[in-house]
C-alpha cells in the first residue's frame, strides 16, 4: 500500500520516494507504471481526477514524465509513464506534481464540499455523486427539481462561505467518533480511520481527496445548467480559475451577438426574441402571398389550357419556383371545379416535380412519375391522385415533362387512360 503524502500536506508538489516496484505494460495496459514508497501525485477518486507532472533522479538524468496516476484495490498508487527506459527497484526518485493543474482540482474539489453542503444545509438536498470534467464539474442531488431561486440562494451561500475565508481543516477520526459528530457523508467501506474535511462551521465530510487550506482559495463558485437525470437533479459549476475563464468565454459570445445587434449584451435576449417574432411573421406573410399567386396562376392556367376529352392537361417548368410552390399549386390546379392534369417542375432548389390530378380523374400519377424519374435519373413515387419526385439535374426537367404530357394526351386520345 503507497503512503499517500497528499492526505496530511495536500500543498505538497515535491517529494522523494523510492521505487518498490515497476509494472510492465501487459493485455489492453500499454503504459508501464512506476510504484513508490511514497507519493504525493493523486490518482483519480471520489470524484477528483488525477495529477500530472514527472518522476526523475535526484540529478534530473532520467526523466519520467506522469501521464496518469491510478490506485489499484490493495492501495498502491500506480504512476503510468510514456514506454521506454525505466527504473530499477529501490532507486530514490523525486516526484514533482503540475502545479496549476492541482491548484485546479483543490478549487474545484473544496468547491464542490461548499455547494454541496449549501444544498444540504438550505434544501436538504442530499449529493449522491460528483464528477469533475476538463470544463466543468458536476454534482447530482436527490430531489425531484432545482428551482431558479433555489439555485441562486445555493450560490449565494456557498460564495459568503468563500469570501468569509474560513480555514479548512482534515481530521483523523474512527467512524464511532465521525458518526456523533454530524458529518455529512460517511462512506459504507468499514475503515479503522476517516479522513473528514472540516470546512470551520459549514461542512463536515469524510473525503480522501485534495482541498485548499482556506475557502477564499477556492476564488468562488459559478453556478450553470441544470439537467433533470434518472436520481435527481445535475448541477454544473465552475470554481476559482475555471470560473474566470469561462465567465470571460460567455462574456466574448454575448459581446459577439451584441456587435450583431448593434446592442448592450444585456438587450441580447430581448433582440432575440424581436427578430425571431419579426422572422415567424415574414414567413407567414411570405406563405399568404404563395398562396394567393398559386391561386392566380392556377386560373390563368386553367382559363388558357384547351379541353381534351373532358381534361385539361396543364404542363409546365418554373425555373425560379421550389417544390413547396408547385405542390400547393398543383392543389390549386386540381380543384378548382375542373377535370384537371397538372404536370409541374421546379428548378429553384433540388430540380423536382409534381404530379397531380384531380381527385377520381382516370390516371395514374404514381404510374407516371416513375416513368417520370427513371428517365430524369430521380427517385420519386406517390399516389393515382398525386405524386412526387426528383431529376438528376434541371435541364433534365423539360424533356421529362414533355414526354409524360404527350403519353397523358395520347392515352386521352385511345382512351386507354387505366392502362
Ligand atoms: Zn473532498
Amino acid at each position: 500500500m503507497t503512503h499517500r503524502l497528499y492526505y496530511t500536506a495536500p500543498d505538497l508538489l515535491d517529494f522523494e520516494g523510492k521505487v518498490v516496484d515497476v509494472v510492465p505494460p501487459s493485455g489492453e495496459e500499454k503504459r508501464p507504471a512506476i510504484v513508490l514508497d511514497q507519493t504525493a501525485f493523486y490518482p483519480t477518486s471520489g470524484g477528483q481526477v488525477f495529477d500530472t507532472g514527472w518522476i526523475s533522479s535526484n540529478g534530473g538524468g532520467e526523466k519520467y514524465r506522469v501521464i496518469e496516476v491510478a490506485e489499484r484495490e490493495d492501495g498502491t498508487i500506480l504512476h503510468f509513464v510514456e514506454d521506454g527506459a525505466l527504473p530499477s527497484q529501490g532507486t530514490s526518485l523525486r516526484g514533482s506534481i503540475d502545479a496549476q493543474r492541482r491548484r485546479d482540482h483543490m478549487q474545484q474539489h473544496t468547491g464542490q464540499h461548499v455547494i454541496s453542503a449549501a444544498f444540504e444545509r438550505l434544501f436538504e438536498m442530499r449529493t449522491v455523486s460528483f464528477h469533475m470534467g476538463d470544463e466543468t464539474c458536476t454534482i447530482g442531488l436527490e430531489t425531484k427539481a432545482v428551482s431558479d431561486e433555489q439555485a441562486a440562494r445555493a450560490a449565494t451561500l456557498a460564495n459568503e462561505i468563500i469570501f468569509e475565508d474560513r480555514p479548512v481543516h482534515i481530521h483523523f477520526v474512527t467512524p464511532a467518533e465521525a458518526r456523533g459528530m454530524g458529518v455529512r457523508k460517511i462512506p459504507p467501506v468499514d475503515r479503522e480511520k476517516l479522513r473528514l474535511i472540516d470546512v470551520r462551521d459549514f461542512d463536515l465530510c469524510a473525503c480522501g481527496g485534495t482541498h485548499v487550506h482556506r475557502t477564499g482559495q477556492i476564488g468562488c463558485i459559478l453556478l450553470r445548467k441544470r439537467e433533470k437525470v434518472r436520481q435527481g437533479v445535475r448541477v454544473e459549476f465552475v470554481c476559482g480559475r475555471r470560473a474566470l475563464l469561462i465567465a470571460g468565454r460567455d462574456y466574448a459570445a454575448l459581446t459577439e451577438a451584441a456587435t450583431v445587434f448593434s446592442s448592450h449584451v444585456w438587450d441580447v435576449p430581448q433582440q432575440v426574441r424581436k427578430v425571431l417574432d419579426e422572422a415567424r411573421a415574414a414567413r407567414k406573410s411570405s406563405e399568404n402571398l404563395q398562396e394567393e399567386i398559386a391561386e392566380l396562376l392556377a386560373a390563368r392556367m386553367l382559363s388558357e389550357a384547351p379541353l381534351q376529352g373532358n381534361v385539361k392537361v396543364i404542363s409546365q417548368v418554373f425555373a425560379d419556383r421550389d417544390l413547396t410552390f408547385i405542390k400547393l399549386l398543383a392543389q390549386k390546379l386540381t380543384r378548382a371545379g375542373e377535370n384537371a392534369v397538372a404536370l409541374l417542375g421546379a428548378a429553384s432548389g433540388a430540380p423536382a416535380l409534381v404530379f397531380a390530378q384531380t381527385p377520381g380523374a382516370p390516371f395514374d400519377m404514381g404510374v407516371l412519375m416513375k416513368e417520370a424519374v427513371s428517365a430524369a435519373g430521380g427517385r420519386g413515387g406517390g399516389t393515382r391522385d398525386l405524386a412526387q419526385g426528383g431529376a438528376a439535374s434541371t435541364d433534365r426537367l423539360q424533356p421529362t415533362i414533355t414526354a409524360i404530357a404527350e403519353r397523358v394526351r395520347s392515352q386521352i386520345l385511345n382512351g386507354s387512360a387505366r392502362t
